[in-house]
């Protein structure tokens, strides 16, 4: 085995790196809003940690999102976080 299971990715939050089991995992649509997508998902997906410090972090940040290969304004961000929010609040 050489480990490429479960490999290690990094979070756009804070930058620190962790499975992917333990990220949740974003894509982003065509009108340009983030949303968080099974492991199916084809394309380009980037990962966050599930902690509310890494979503204010990421929201924070501006400009180019490498693994998403797109640029994303704060008005996206900051929508994408207040969604994390509501979905951990429903959980
Ligand atoms: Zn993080």
């Amino acid at each position: 085995m050489t480990g490429t299971a479960d490999p290690l990715r990094m979070c756009v939050g804070c930058g620190g790196r962790a499975r992917q089991a333990e990220l949740l995992r974003v894509a982003v649509a065509e009108d340009n809003t983030l949303t968080v997508v099974t492991r199916r998902h084809g394309g380009r997906t980037g990962y966050l940690h599930r902690q509310q410090e890494c979503w204010e972090r990421f929201a924070a940040r501006k400009g180019m999102v490498r693994s998403l290969g797109r640029n994303l304004g704060t008005t996206a961000r900051a929508l994408f976080v207040q969604q994390l929010k509501r979905l951990e609040q429903s959980a």
